[in-house]
């Protein structure tokens, strides 16, 4: 696939040498001038972000549409607002994150001024995936142009109808001497790896996370990495099995399950599960219908591949496969650990639940697998939520909900871990995107001041 000259970065034909070098060239060149420096000029590209978002509403939900049959409500919720509100955010802020900090001082530094500097890196690589390809492309963005930064933003070939509209749209807005948008899957973006960039923001799976982190070492540039894994959701005994299912069938069943966040598997007691059951199948079919697989606020499965990998899940459940890649929220009751459902990241509408004796032993069972992105836990006795908190480590936690801090930029979004390293939303994408300068400004006079470190120390305590 050739892009137009100017605003995307054609791919290589078979053969030939790669182009992207001469795009790279550019955008270095613009951020040596010292171009994308001055908070104006940040400003103004946040603010073409922001008129994207606003004039190409309609265009986005379209695309969101035929990639994951996201309805309207779903994509400006999850995708369109979020960025715009971020954007939002970068540009009543932008001026306070820029200051300078200054910070503590000595006795060998009190005439001087220290302080950090936040400077951007450079040029910047965003590489994303498909299941939220607005959001998780253009929110990194937002960091990446209030810090001052180049950027050549990669998103999923996969989510087709989006990145059309990223690639052929964006570009108008956005200066395109410090920004291009790449096209491609794994092979185009490993050719877009050898090249060195100031920073890769990576979201997308721990797989191919060590793929660009070893691509990165290369150059010696640093990374986030925001990935994936199994996020284990404990019910307690002590609670409302209706309200814990209403809570945890909305966030597993968000996007068809095709969220990083999501819970993906319950821990809990054979009683629980007992009463869990009947307020989930009850939950459901609230929300989605006696038949969810016509409701217009499920989505579907991004791609066959994908379609396979579920149905594949539930083999020993069911015969006959599934209809359709709109497959129904579905409960697994009293699945072990050693089933094919608990081996990766289930990233679809599938809830399995594994029985547990206690807190205790829902502890030891997710502390013996890899630290997990998100972490729940449901019970009326605070100090259950708490120890579960106390006792585990994840990316994020919440105590009787589901990942609604999402909407909250002054928390962090970010792994631990094999689910990631570094965090973004907010300040902290402001924060990630920058270099932190250590800055200390002396004078030249003052000499005589000094001359007390200097050597030769033979006569050093007689100075004093
Ligand atoms: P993916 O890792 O397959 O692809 C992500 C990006 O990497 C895409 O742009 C793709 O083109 C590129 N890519 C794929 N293979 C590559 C290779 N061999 N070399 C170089 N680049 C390659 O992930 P996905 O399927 O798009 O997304 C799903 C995964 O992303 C899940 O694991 C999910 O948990 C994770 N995810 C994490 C977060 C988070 O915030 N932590 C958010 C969303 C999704």
């Amino acid at each position: 696939r050739w892009g137009r000259p100017g605003s995307r970065c054609p791919l290589p034909p078979p053969g030939r040498m790669d182009p992207s070098a001469d795009t790279l060239q550019r955008l270095r060149e613009t951020f040596r001038s010292g171009r994308t420096r001055p908070a104006e000029f940040r400003a103004s590209q946040l603010k073409a972000l922001g008129r994207f978002l606003q004039e190409n509403k309609q265009l986005l939900q379209e695309a969101l549409a035929r990639d994951l049959r996201k309805s309207a409500f779903e994509g400006d919720l999850s995708e369109i607002i979020t960025c715009q509100n971020e954007v939002d955010l970068a540009l009543k802020n932008l001026h306070t994150w820029m200051k300078d900090q200054p910070v503590a001082k000595n006795l060998l530094t009190q005439l001087s001024s220290a302080f950090i500097r936040k400077e951007p890196f450079g040029l910047v690589l965003i590489i994303a995936p498909w299941n939220y390809p607005v959001n998780l492309t253009l929110i990194p963005l937002v960091g990446a142009l209030a810090a001052g930064n180049c950027v050549v933003l990669k998103p999923s070939e996969i989510s087709k109808g989006t990145e059309k509209v990223l690639a052929e749209v964006l570009p108008r807005y956005l200066d395109q001497s410090c920004f291009a948008v790449v096209l491609g899957g794994p092979e185009e973006t490993g050719q877009l790896l050898e090249h060195k960039f100031d920073y890769i923001f990576f979201t997308g799976s721990p797989r191919v996370g060590k793929i660009v982190m070893a691509a990165a070492a290369k150059h010696l540039t640093p990374v986030t990495l925001e990935l994936g894994g199994k996020n284990p959701c404990y019910v307690d005994d002590d609670c409302d099995p209706q309200t814990v299912a209403n809570r945890v069938a909305l966030f597993r069943y968000f996007n068809t399950g095709q969220t990083c966040v999501a819970p993906d598997y319950i821990l809990c007691s054979p009683e629980t599960q007992a009463r869990l059951l009947p307020a989930l199948q009850s939950a459901i079919s609230r929300f989605y219908g006696d038949d969810p697989r016509g409701s217009p606020d499920l989505g579907r499965i991004i791609n066959h591949k994908h379609f396979q990998r579920l149905q594949s899940y539930l083999s020993p459940w069911l015969t006959g496969g599934l209809a359709s890649r709109a497959p129904a929220p579905t409960v697994l009751v009293d699945v072990r650990d050693t089933e094919p459902v608990m081996q990766e990241e289930i990233f679809g509408p599938i809830l399995p639940i594994l029985n547990v004796r206690g807190l205790d032993e829902a502890i030891d069972f997710i502390n013996r697998r890899e630290k997990p992105l998100a972490l729940y836990a449901f019970s009326n006795n605070s100090q259950v939520v708490n120890q579960m908190l106390d006792r585990t480590s994840s990316g994020s936690f919440a105590g009787n909900e589901g990942f609604i801090y999402l909407t909250l930029p002054s928390l962090p979004l970010g792994g631990v871990g094999n689910s990631g390293m570094g965090r973004y939303h907010g300040e902290f994408s402001f924060d990630t995107f920058s270099h932190h300068r250590a800055c200390l400004l002396s004078h030249s006079d003052l000499e005589k001041l000094n001359e007390i470190r200097y050597p030769p120390y033979s006569d050093w305590n007689q100075r004093l």
